[in-house]
């Protein structure tokens, strides 16, 4: 069992094409059927439109019968690798469960599932206690709540709709058992375990990415494993804590790539994506974007330590320059969707499309994914990406959501439009050279001279196949080699080749 070495699409099945059954039928349709072999669908359970899109289910067993049934996604999971998510944190407070605590408080067969502060803490918390605790923006993890006609202090990490159940209990484990069966028994062969790093919660700990967080994570991958699955866990931290969660999991994300990416193409500096190109960890799923917002904490120090005792991959002013240039070549309107700007549920990350990061530049955006392709690891491509979308400015006034901003609602017709624009047909031919280029088994050489960045990639199996990678950091303009009796192309020709002429 191992995950294919082969390109994957994050997608909403609603957004892109309107439910799962289209969506099968739209992946297994050129461009996309040779570009993505499996798709991460973002989560379609019951409902899939909360307060969270979908990463609030009431029923995370059940497939949201708008979207289509769990005989759609084995049907799907028969010519592609799928990845689902699973929600190990917390669940929505509309959920008959949690309804029946809010109804019958500690007398409910379902109270063990949901934390309030005194499971936690039986004896009271102290200040220290709680200031310790690890959350994605600040304040307290805490909602007041009447359970049962009692005011109690409910563990909710995210917003007050979700609730975070306790994992360990008797409930937590058999509801932790019943979503890994109902997408197992679907042909389901990736797992994305959720805001994974903040499920168990230790008393005088931070609460997040402890021993006891780790554990829970390898109890959890045996019996996923057991049932054919691979586990990729989701965390944002320091970059250190990341290569150490990589060394004790089946796969990790490699958030820190995006940052530097940007930096690298905003600065010609490439020295510090080198030197991480030498030292991340390879079990990883690469992205450059993701329904979420581009993650600044991955790139920078050590929050509870600091810059003295812990740097990051980039310094405080070259991360501030990295926010203000995406804010700066995203024409502002990333500023408008990020912080405290609208409701977001991550303060620590920039919410923008990587198209609108890159300032809407073709060739820049085609070395930006050149980049991410060559870097070992299965790479996700979310669809607005691959797309080449830009911000969604009357989405984001709609809803008031900052991360809107990149979930744009592709209506009838608008994704064959979308195709027969120059970038994104080279960025599908990209994608479909990673696939089929049997040279990207093995590691990448990386090396900078000046500010030309060359990342080369040598065949295991057919250790002759050579794909070398070079990109002018400066100007974004790059060339790609293929040996092995095969053709040079430059990533101006593969643009070329579908009529786009360089400026
Ligand atoms: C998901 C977010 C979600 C959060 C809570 C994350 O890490 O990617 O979209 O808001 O978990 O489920």
């Amino acid at each position: 069992m191992a995950t294919t070495n082969q390109v994957q699409l994050i997608t909403y099945a609603d957004r892109l094409a309107g439910d799962i059954p289209r969506l099968t039928a739209l992946l297994r349709s050129e461009p996309f059927a040779s570009a993505f072999r499996g798709v991460h669908i973002l989560p379609f359970f019951t409902p899939y439109d909360g307060a969270d899109a979908g990463f609030d289910p009431t029923d995370h067993t059940q497939v949201d019968p708008r979207l289509g049934t769990w005989d759609d996604i084995g049907d799907l999971s028969r010519t592609h690798e799928v990845m689902v998510d699973l929600i190990v944190n917390h669940v929505s407070s509309e959920s008959e469960a949690f309804q029946d605590v809010v109804a019958r408080g500690d007398e409910s067969p379902h109270s063990d599932l949901f934390l309030t502060l005194s499971s936690v803490f039986p004896d009271g918390a102290k200040e220290e206690q709680l200031a310790r605790i690890y959350r994605p923006r600040p304040g307290l993890s805490f909602t007041v709540m009447r359970l049962g006609g009692e005011r109690r202090l409910v563990w909710t990490t995210f917003t007050p709709q979700q609730i975070d159940i306790d994992v360990h209990s008797a409930s937590g484990a058999a509801y932790l058992e019943s979503i890994l069966d109902a997408v197992g028994g679907a042909g389901v062969t990736l797992v994305r375990l959720d805001a994974v790093g903040y499920a168990v919660k230790t008393p005088g700990t931070s609460c997040f990415m402890t021993q006891e967080s780790y554990d829970f994570i390898g109890e959890f991958t045996e019996k996923a494993r057991a049932r054919g699955i691979e586990v990729l866990v989701e965390v944002h931290s320091y970059y250190k804590r990341q290569v150490e969660i990589a060394s004790r999991v089946d796969m990790v994300y490699d958030f820190a790539l995006p940052p530097l990416v940007l930096h690298a193409l905003y600065t010609g500096e490439g020295e510090a994506l080198v030197k991480w190109m030498r030292d991340r960890p390879r079990n990883t799923v690469t992205v450059l974007d993701t329904h979420d917002g581009i993650g600044v904490i991955d790139v920078g120090a050590d929050q509870e330590l600091g810059p003295e005792k812990a740097p990051g991959l980039l310094r405080q002013d070259q991360v501030d320059e990295l926010v203000s240039g995406i804010h700066e070549r995203s024409a502002n309107t990333s500023a408008q969707a990020t912080g405290a700007a609208a409701s977001n549920l991550d303060l620590y990350q920039v919410n923008c499309t990587f198209y609108d990061a890159l300032g809407r530049d073709d060739r820049a955006y085609l070395a930006a994914r050149a980049i991410q392709l060559f870097t070992p690891g299965i790479p996700q491509i979310y669809y607005v990406g691959a797309l080449a979308g830009g911000n969604d400015m009357d989405l984001l006034e709609r809803t008031g959501v900052g991360r809107d901003i990149n979930r744009h609602y592709y209506a009838n017709g608008e994704v064959a439009e979308q195709l027969e624009r120059p970038v994104v047909k080279a960025l599908m031919a990209l994608c479909t050279l990673r696939n089929d280029f049997p040279a990207f088994d093995g590691d990448v050489d990386a090396s900078l001279e000046g500010t030309v960045l060359t990342l080369r990639r040598m065949g295991v199996e057919v250790p002759d196949a050579v794909a070398e990678l070079t990109v002018d950091l400066e100007s974004g303009a790059g060339s790609i080699e293929l040996l092995r009796g095969g053709n040079a192309h430059t990533l101006e020709d593969l643009l070329g080749a579908h009529g786009f002429v360089a400026p």
